[in-house]
């Protein structure tokens, strides 16, 4: 793995960059900082300095010091008990070789975990990936496997050891990995790089195997450069599906026009535009929300304009899981900032993969049994556009 470069201090990011805004308390910041670290690409820095939707996602703003919101996205998790495997659902787990990132986004939705390198790695396939395949083995209603973290993409060889153990659990029926990669450290792809790849998704033992797809995280056309655009269409062009997952961050892409325009593009790049996240209600994360109203005004814009090849779907984290609202979810009521979400999930399907888990608290039954969960719309409207960062050359 290369040496990026970890910044813990508000020092040594004054040193890189050119902060124009007003820290209100340095002390409190900087062990803000030390805490949620940052971490750039060479590659990254240069698209900082060009790009303010780039810098938006990565430079720390001192508003993450506000304590409203989660500590952690998803607090009705059925768990495994096993480091590293997670579960949620009944046919998909989580498998996380590291929780490492080439460039850590200020938004991020495991922004709880730990970035240390000590403490963030959860083993080699040998160790502890041995019980998480066995569990995954012994479960045929595991379908899906998503290699995840973390960005796996930091080590490619344990994401390959690990696939290689995956494709021989007959039940799987496919095999994704998200990361930043492309976004973060394009040139890093080569056809070196992707050979491994597009020889899973061509050679198998078994008569249907569980094809590899890739996850880009790609938020805005800045990142859409020469050098990421090269590594794509290097992947789409040599078997290795790719489907697009963005976040909906304000004062960045909160712009139906310019999702338009990202989303054209993944098409022409042979990508599948496949969701838009509502970013999360986590502490430190409330001056990128925009309200749910936004967020499905966007959508129904996207809708009445482009095709609904171009329009993904529009997805909320909740505490008990995914949904998209107007499909397979609804708000209920709402009292004040919170509303409470109807979602397609019931304690029985919950207690199926986990016959302990229990209903959370915070949670209500409806009549029929599908859990409904509160959730925090955004509560402030504030523009942070008027946040301009420079390189300091
Ligand atoms: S790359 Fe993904 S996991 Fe890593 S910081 Fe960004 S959003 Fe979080």
């Amino acid at each position: 793995m290369k040496n990026y470069q970890l910044i813990n201090s508000l020092e040594k990011l004054e040193s890189l960059f050119d902060l124009s805004y007003k820290i209100p308390n340095r002390e409190e910041f900087s062990k803000y900082i030390f805490q949620h670290p940052l971490r750039f690409t060479p590659y990254l820095v240069e698209q900082i300095k060009c790009s303010p939707a780039v810098a938006k996602q990565y430079i720390p703003d001192p508003k993450e010091l506000d304590k409203q919101g989660l500590e952690k996205t998803f607090t009705g998790i059925i768990g495994t008990g096993i480091p590293g495997l997670e579960r949620m659902y009944l046919d998909r787990v989580i498998l996380m070789p590291s929780s490492q990132c080439f460039a850590y986004c200020r938004f991020c939705f495991r922004k709880n975990y730990s970035h240390d390198a000590n403490n963030g790695d959860y083993g080699s396939p040998q160790n502890n990936f041995k019980k998480a395949l066995e569990y995954i083995g012994n479960d045929s209603r595991i379908k899906e496997v998503l290699i995840t973290g973390g960005d796996p993409l930091m080590f490619p060889g344990k994401v390959i050891e690990l696939i290689l153990k995956l494709r021989t659990i007959a039940h799987l029926t496919g095999i994704r990995i998200g990361t930043r990669i492309f976004t973060s450290d394009p040139e890093l792809i080569n056809e070196d790089w992707i050979r491994p790849f597009t020889v899973l998704n061509t050679i198998s033992t078994l008569p249907i195997p569980a094809p590899v797809s890739i996850s880009p995280h790609i938020n805005h056309p800045d990142e859409l450069t020469p050098q990421s655009i090269r590594a794509l269409l290097l992947c789409t062009q040599n078997r290795i599906p790719l489907y697009n997952q963005t976040v909906l961050l304000k004062g960045i892409n909160d712009d139906p026009e310019l999702l338009i325009q990202l989303f054209r593009q993944l098409r022409q790049l042979g990508i599948e535009p496949y969701r838009v996240y509502h970013a999360d209600p986590l502490q430190g994360s409330e001056h990128f929300r925009t309200s749910l109203k936004e967020f499905m005004t966007i959508k129904r814009e996207m809708r009445a304009k482009a095709s609904g090849r171009i329009v993904p779907s529009f997805i909320m984290d909740t505490r008990i899981g995914k949904v998209e609202l107007g499909a397979d979810a609804e708000i209920i009521k709402r009292e004040g900032n919170t509303v409470w979400i109807k979602t397609p999930y019931t304690r029985e399907i919950y207690q199926a993969v986990n016959p302990e888990w229990k209903l959370p608290e915070f949670c209500q039954l409806s009549d029929n049994g599908q859990i409904i969960v509160p959730y925090e719309d955004a509560t402030k409207k504030e523009d942070f556009s008027r946040i301009k960062i420079s390189l300091i050359t």
